[in-house]
């Protein structure tokens, strides 16, 4: 959907003020929501597990197979990586695309078994790029997913971005709609402190501003707590005037 014509909205912001949008949208959420503690998990392995199973689907059908998996004491890295697909398969079938996510699950346990002796912290040791391209390299595993994977289960400083986080800054006028994940990434690191905990906050209150105010259709722009500064209110609130 084109938010923004091309041109139009767009507010061409140096720098420094883009960085200063970007921490005070960030307050303004904060306040407005409070913390949110994402991600909801009792093990990092479970993390990767959710960054998975949530591809496509909404979080309640994830949480339905993630409990299933616990049941069923596939939960682990080598109870999935010993498990058969359509084991797996008949677990998860909540998550909706359930036998392709289980090839998922299990290819990315295979992988940390043979690679990293099925420990997820010998994964996480090196360096966030290495860590993102190594997990990229795997089958069905995205950007998004690596860099969730990443952020919340090892606690990496790399932001993730998605469709809310470019739907909301393409109606504040601070990119435009076709921009790519990889700019709309490069563009918040560079303006936020590199901070784990401030990075996993943004993008769930960024995600839940998006589910519940700045939706694709009808946003309420009437309670969202940054229309003052957000371009297509602007330009909406004026046309019905
Ligand atoms: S004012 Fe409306 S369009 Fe702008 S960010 Fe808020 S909900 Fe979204």
């Amino acid at each position: 959907v084109n938010y923004l014509s091309r041109k139009q909205g767009v507010t061409n912001l140096n720098e420094k003020d883009e960085a200063k949008l970007f921490r005070y949208v960030y307050q303004k959420l904060y306040n407005h929501f409070g913390p949110s503690n994402w991600w909801p998990a009792d093990t990092a392995f479970e993390i990767c597990v959710g960054a998975i199973l949530t591809q496509g689907v909404n979080w309640l059908n994830v949480e339905k197979a993630i409990e299933n998996l616990k049941k069923e004491g596939l939960l682990s890295v080598y109870g999935l990586n010993n498990a058969e697909v359509k084991v797996i398969a008949g677990a998860i079938k909540p998550a909706l695309y359930y036998n392709q996510k289980a090839r998922k699950l299990k290819d990315f346990c295979s992988h940390l078994v043979q690679e990293h002796h099925g420990d997820l912290k010998d994964l996480f040791a090196k360096d966030s790029g290495l860590v993102r391209s190594e997990l990229l390299s795997l089958w069905g595993i995205g950007k998004e997913t690596a860099d969730s994977i990443l952020l919340y289960a090892g606690e990496h400083a790399v932001f993730v971005v998605d469709n809310y986080t470019k739907r909301l800054f393409n109606r504040l006028g601070v990119w435009q709609e076709d921009i790519s994940y990889d700019q709309m990434q490069t563009r918040l690191i560079k303006g936020l402190p590199e901070e784990v905990d401030l990075f996993q906050e943004y993008h769930a209150l960024i995600v839940i501003h998006g589910k519940n105010i700045c939706m694709a259709n009808k946003p309420k722009c009437d309670i969202c707590p940054i229309k003052e500064f957000c371009v297509y209110h602007k330009i909406h609130s004026e046309g019905k005037n």
